[in-house]
């Protein structure tokens, strides 16, 4: 790791040279009904569209890699047979331009179902390899609990990523496409002062998280817990809308739709994010389904995230952004939820 400081105005001509490609980061997208305001990530045409400063998106950064919908295949009938195209949906390099910590982590643990699999997902791939990712630093929310999950801070996935020194950004360089950048703009390496500042900084964030989650032994406990009755408390709280999932950095489950047109002359093969919690999720050929209730459903959601996840890739699912609970109409938060299967409220 490489690290450089420079002032905050080199920013947007950092900006300028990255340009060509498309930008997508934070936007401001007004106040919910109660003042607090509300941003997202889109593709912005000039840096003053940015807001850098901004607490969390709704949503996730997972649609650019991960569309809702994608089409992955279409089929026509010729003179000779039939043709099948196959588009991987990837036009031009994407620069993502201010992603906090927890969304970086959270692209990490998709690559290790979707690139890094026995059976890597190309049009997932496609995309991820064509991003390149300005990490920035964050101002902890009353529902992060990052910190518990250990995504507090990242530590590869990005390009290069900004923590704010008041004045300046210190940046931290993990790519040559970086380094190289970084050099076209006025920077220069970090003074004795400088470093202590950014090592006062990070600790004085760290202690300003006030959600937790008690993750130790975390996968045994939902292991002695699978009948426990806090999954029926929170199943009848549970409106099955499936927010939670569609808001998720690494919710990727999907469903394929096939299509084919009246004259029978053309197809199309359609992939669309689903989510665990729907009522249709484990309907099966047949009409069988295999959850039919909301609690099965939702205890499903954490023993995939915390269960199952952990037991293949030793890490969990959740990078405790908190994004689920702010979103459920139910008030239905992995805190919450999580320390009532442990028996503590
Ligand atoms: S937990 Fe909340 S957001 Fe998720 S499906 Fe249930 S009601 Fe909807
Ligand atoms: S489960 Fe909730 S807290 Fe965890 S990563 Fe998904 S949205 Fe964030």
């Amino acid at each position: 790791m490489i690290f450089k400081v420079f002032k905050k105005q080199e920013l947007a001509r950092l900006y300028e040279l990255l340009a060509v490609n498309v930008i997508v980061g934070p936007v401001s997208r007004g106040n919910d009904r109660n003042g607090k305001p509300l941003y997202d990530f889109d593709v912005v045409y000039d840096f003053d569209e940015l807001a850098l400063d901004y607490t969390q998106t709704v949503h996730s950064p997972k649609r650019f890699v991960l569309p809702y919908q994608e089409t992955l295949s279409t089929f026509a009938i010729t003179r000779e047979g039939w043709e099948k195209h196959v588009d991987i949906n990837v036009y031009r390099p994407l620069v993502f331009f201010g992603m906090h910590a927890c969304d970086i982590n959270a692209l990490n643990k998709l690559d290790l179902v979707l690139a890094q699999s026995t059976y890597p997902n190309p049009y997932y791939m496609g995309k991820r390899k064509n991003l390149f990712i300005i990490g920035l630093d964050c101002n902890p929310e009353p529902q992060c609990f990052c910190r518990s999950m250990g995504t507090d801070s990242a530590i590869h996935g990005f390009d290069v990523f900004l923590t704010d020194l008041g004045g300046k950004y210190f940046a931290e360089i993990l790519s040559a496409t970086a380094f190289d950048l970084l050099n076209q703009i006025t920077c220069k390496d970090p003074s004795a002062k400088e470093l202590a500042l950014y090592k006062h900084v990070t600790h004085e964030k760290s202690t300003r998280y006030t959600a937790t989650v008690d993750t130790s032994d975390l996968t045994k406990i939902l292991d002695l817990e699978f009948e426990s009755p806090a999954w029926d408390y929170w199943g009848e709280k549970c409106l099955s809308c499936g927010t939670c999932a569609n808001v998720c950095p690494t919710c990727y489950c999907y469903g394929v739709e096939e299509h084919v047109d009246l004259g029978l002359q053309h197809a199309s093969k359609t992939k669309s994010l689903h989510s665990c919690n729907l009522i249709d999720f484990a309907k099966v050929a047949g009409g069988h389904n295999f959850r039919p209730t909301s609690a099965s459903r939702l205890k499903y959601r954490y023993y995939h995230k915390h269960r199952g996840f952990v037991e293949a890739f030793e890490e969990s699912l959740c990078v405790g952004c908190g994004r689920c609970g702010a979103a459920c109409l139910a008030d239905i938060t992995p805190p919450a939820v999580i320390a009532s299967v442990r028996g503590k409220e």
